[in-house]
């Protein structure tokens, strides 16, 4: 039960979508480049001339959704493929929510301009950027050039700041070869947590943030389960259920005492799922899993 992006293509939403892109103003001339970081077929040559080593392609970096582990967004490219827009899943008001970096580098500019309103651009080695429009804040309040980021790091909030009418982050991948600022002809598809969001028109509604931390559970021990339980994408209710544990299962969970914000014990579940693919959460107090003994490992 792992949580899948819906790739539903809305073709019918084209014209429609064609026109609020217009709206937005920024960012809509410049056609895609080639994604040069892409994979080329090189083991044919390889095979013909043994002592050629294929140059290196430039590690991509694991690209992830800006946005708090768990957390569930809408994905759309409208006319401006290969750049996203992107909401809070549902469009339940995405104004003044918290971006993070989707991956660690180093930033490269903040900026105002009229069009992409206060702007963020990090680069993240290797001739990859991502770039961030129409935060909320002042472009500099959260993180200014030079500084260095991780995917965990605050830059900014959502905002409508620029030539756009509604809340929203615009979102690019970029790559340009030894350069230490891109533009918007540098931009590619994007990808997050290894899958590749684009395609002109295009919508996902629910798109699970992995820009997860790493776990750490200190110890294994096996549980029952005593009521139902959900299997959540990370430690809270607010984060998305990937099903339930029905009662009498027995379940591994992974013991460091994570809390959510409201104090309850969450255990990481020796199970496939979960944000970043370590195993989904669940909650830990006696009320839901008693330990069978002999039990921890
Ligand atoms: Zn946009």
């Amino acid at each position: 039960m792992t949580q899948k992006p819906n790739l539903a293509r809305h073709a019918g939403r084209l014209l429609t979508a064609g026109a609020v892109a217009l709206a937005l103003g920024a960012g809509m001339t410049q056609a895609a480049n080639s994604a040069p970081g892409e994979a080329v077929a090189v083991g044919a040559e390889a095979k013909v001339q043994p002592k050629v080593q294929p140059k290196a392609q430039p590690k991509k970096p694991k690209f992830q959704l800006p946005f708090e582990c768990g957390t569930a967004w809408q994905l759309n490219t409208w006319g401006h493929n290969p750049a996203l827009d992107i909401v809070v899943h549902r469009n339940t008001g995405s104004d003044g929510k918290k971006m993070r970096a989707s991956a660690a580098g180093k930033v490269a500019s903040t900026y105002w301009n009229k069009g992409s309103g206060n702007t963020v651009q990090i680069n993240h080695g290797g001739g990859w950027f991502t770039a961030y429009y129409h935060l909320k804040d002042k472009h500099n309040k959260y993180v200014k050039k030079g500084d260095k980021v991780q995917s965990h790091t605050q830059i900014g909030r959502i905002g409508s700041s620029g030539g756009t009418g509604w809340a929203h982050l615009h979102f690019e991948q970029r790559y340009k070869k030894g350069a230490t600022s891109t533009a918007e002809k540098d931009r590619v598809p994007v990808y997050f947590n290894g899958k590749k969001y684009t395609g002109s028109g295009a919508e996902w509604k629910k798109v699970i943030s992995h820009n997860c931390s790493k776990p750490k559970p200190t110890r294994w021990c096996t549980y029952k389960v005593v009521k139902k339980v959900h299997k959540r994408s990370w430690a809270g209710t607010k984060y998305a259920s990937e099903g339930t544990l029905s009662k009498g299962a027995k379940v591994t969970l992974g013991q460091n005492g994570t809390s959510s914000p409201g104090g309850q014990l969450w255990q990481r579940a020796k199970l496939t799922g979960g944000a970043d693919n370590k195993g989904p959460w669940v909650r830990g107090s006696s009320q839901y899993v008693k330990k069978v003994s002999p039990s921890c490992r």
